[in-house]
């Protein structure tokens, strides 16, 4: 099972959740798995919650098996 289904659906253009009022976009992480939603304004600050590797590296480490 991935970590992240894509039944969710996700929208290509909608106002960013922080409020900016930028388009916010989404963002996938180097395995083109799903992150999170942001705009230019908060994408930076989003990615800090994260660690950095996931974005640039496909085999980061994760807790969970992924096939
Ligand atoms: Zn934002």
């Amino acid at each position: 099972m991935p970590a992240y289904p894509r039944r969710y659906g996700i929208r290509q253009e909608s106002p960013c959740p922080c409020g900016s009022g930028y388009t916010a976009s989404p963002v996938y992480d180097a395995r083109n798995i799903f992150v999170f939603f942001a705009c230019k304004k908060c994408d930076a600050k989003k990615r800090k919650g994260y660690r950095p590797e996931i974005f640039t590296n496909p085999n980061y480490e994760t807790s969970e098996d992924i096939e």
